[in-house]
């Protein structure tokens, strides 16, 4: 039985983070993952890299290229006639983009000189673990420390069943190969809104069905109820208090059964999409052996210091529940990592950023306007359009706004949300003021170039103090 200091299952951004952090402290690690692509190989990186964040980006920027040939580029004075879009090609480029980066992952976990397997886990009992290899061999490996970072797969709905034709998973509306003529999406979260922008992007009449009454109720609603009205106007048909109660196959049509305030509907489409969370990826590790326990909905139980009811036993990642995003699991990662080697270990839940990548962005990080009052926190917001940056103009891209929250008393940012163009670059800003305990007025007196859509986040803390230059 090969001995190792540190195994860690599951080589997702979770997984294969700790291990590399963990081998650079000195460990000899182990990480094992069963992930094959669609050619039969295996492939490291997990959900993310394969058939989550990097593949959707890849679609989502290729299709906002289209959007701005067909919708703007006239503006810029340029004609394009002729435009063909061939999907397989695109397809092909994503698929380019997720063997670069797997890849990239094999060679960093080799550079730091962590074996890996090829292969499924599963507890022994004690701190043992069985590997079946994919090329058909087995391996029992023990370790002083074992991490599960095994990660999510998607749920589905009762009676629902997906057979990645028709009725498609995230991992399905990522590999179309023709545009579907309509295309319905059940949630309207993250992967339904960004699946559902692609696509109508390349020509799907798109309508998303949410079951709650409120559009994106995690963000800030002046920002949420922009976004609804930008993404409604580019033609994504979202539809609140819509609960899908059936849906059935037949030819080349689906219908999906549901009820709007109790009134049964019924709608068409040709292929539908399932985007209604995720769930833990526990089933084949006989997390009985370890004695490990999971909560009501299958996630992985752990205290502060990511320790499963097993000691020694650690999970971190989506298999843990939580904000189901690539980067809170990467820091889970390190974090752990660093406090196996006896440093000191922390992760700031408050300051984690969200991102929707639909265009404009949708990015928030800390409270909202409306947590804050519901908790009992007196603050004040400021506010900043697009519109009323130079350069959003330059860019000819003005629709959204920021918003930044902050503490009445002592002016402390507790939040900020932006919806634009780059979203997901400008929050970062946000990330470092709130980890750095600053102020709005801090922001407020801090240079910004000119001219850059970070102004926005400039003139945002000087809104807080009703001081804009520029609106
Ligand atoms: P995973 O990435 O799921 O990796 C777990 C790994 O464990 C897998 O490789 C699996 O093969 C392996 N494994 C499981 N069981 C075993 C076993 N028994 N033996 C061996 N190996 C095993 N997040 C973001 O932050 N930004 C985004 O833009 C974003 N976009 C997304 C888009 C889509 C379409 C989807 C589906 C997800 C997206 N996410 C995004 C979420 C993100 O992908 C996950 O939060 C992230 O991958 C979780 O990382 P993880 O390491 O915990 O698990
Ligand atoms: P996320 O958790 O971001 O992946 O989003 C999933 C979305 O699916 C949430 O907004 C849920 O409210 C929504 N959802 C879950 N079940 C249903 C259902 N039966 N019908 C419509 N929407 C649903």
């Amino acid at each position: 039985m090969q001995q190792y200091q540190v195994i860690v299952i599951g080589a997702g951004p979770a997984g294969y983070v700790c291990a590399i952090r963990c081998a650079q402290l000195g460990f000899k690690v182990a990480c094992i993952d069963k992930w094959v692509n669609a050619r039969g190989k295996p492939a490291l990186g997990g959900t993310c890299l394969n058939v989550g964040c990097i593949p959707s980006k890849a679609l989502l920027d290729s299709t906002h290229h289209v959007h701005f040939l067909r919708q703007h580029a006239g503006r810029h004075g340029l004609k394009i006639s002729g435009l063909e879009v061939d999907i397989p090609t695109m397809q092909k480029r994503k698929d380019k983009v997720v063997q670069t980066l797997t890849r990239g992952v094999a060679s960093l976990l080799k550079k730091n000189k962590v074996d890996v397997f090829a292969g499924a886990a599963r507890f022994l009992g004690g701190q043992q673990v069985h590997v079946e290899q994919l090329e058909g061999t087995s391996q029992q490996l023990q370790g002083e420390h074992i991490v599960i970072a095994s990660g999510s797969k998607p749920s589905t709905l009762p009676g629902i069943s997906i057979d990645n034709e028709q009725v498609l998973d995230s991992t399905g509306a990522l590999n179309l190969r023709e545009v579907p003529e309509r295309l319905g999406i059940i949630g309207a979260g993250v992967i339904g809104l960004e699946m559902g922008s692609v696509w109508n992007r390349l020509g799907s009449e798109v309508i998303i069905l949410e079951a709650l009454p409120e559009f994106l109720p995690a963000a800030d609603h002046t920002v949420s109820k922009e976004a609804a009205r930008i993404l409604g106007k580019q033609g994504l048909d979202i539809r609140m208090n819509c609960r899908v109660e059936e849906v059935q196959v037949s030819g080349d049509k689906v219908a999906v059964s549901y009820s709007l305030n109790g009134a049964g509907q019924l709608l068409e489409v040709s292929k539908l999409v399932v985007a209604v969370g995720r769930m833990a990826n526990t089933e084949d590790l006989d997390l009985d052996a370890a004695n490990i326990e999971t909560d009501q909905k299958g996630f992985i139980e752990t205290d502060e210091r990511w320790q499963t009811s097993a000691e020694n036993i650690y999970a971190i990642g989506d298999v843990v529940g939580g904000a189901m995003l690539a980067h809170k699991g990467s820091e889970e990662g390190m974090a752990l990592a660093e406090q196996l080697a006896g440093q000191h270990a922390h992760i700031n839940y408050d300051a984690v950023p969200w991102v929707v990548y639909t265009w404009p962005e949708i990015a928030w990080v800390g409270k909202t306007e409306q947590q804050c009052k519901h908790d009992g926190i007196s603050c004040r917001t400021g506010e900043f359009p697009f519109r009323a940056l130079g350069r959003a103009h330059a860019m000819d891209d003005t629709d959204g706004l920021f918003k930044i929250v902050c503490e009445q008393e002592n002016d402390r940012i507790l939040g900020a949300h932006i919806l634009g163009p780059n979203a997901s670059e400008l929050i970062c800003e946000a990330v470092v003021a709130m980890e750095s305990e600053l102020c709005a007025e801090d922001l407020a007196r801090m240079v910004h170039a000119h001219p850059s859509l970070s102004e926005g986040m400039h003139e945002a803390a000087l809104a807080t103090d009703r001081r804009a230059i520029h609106f």
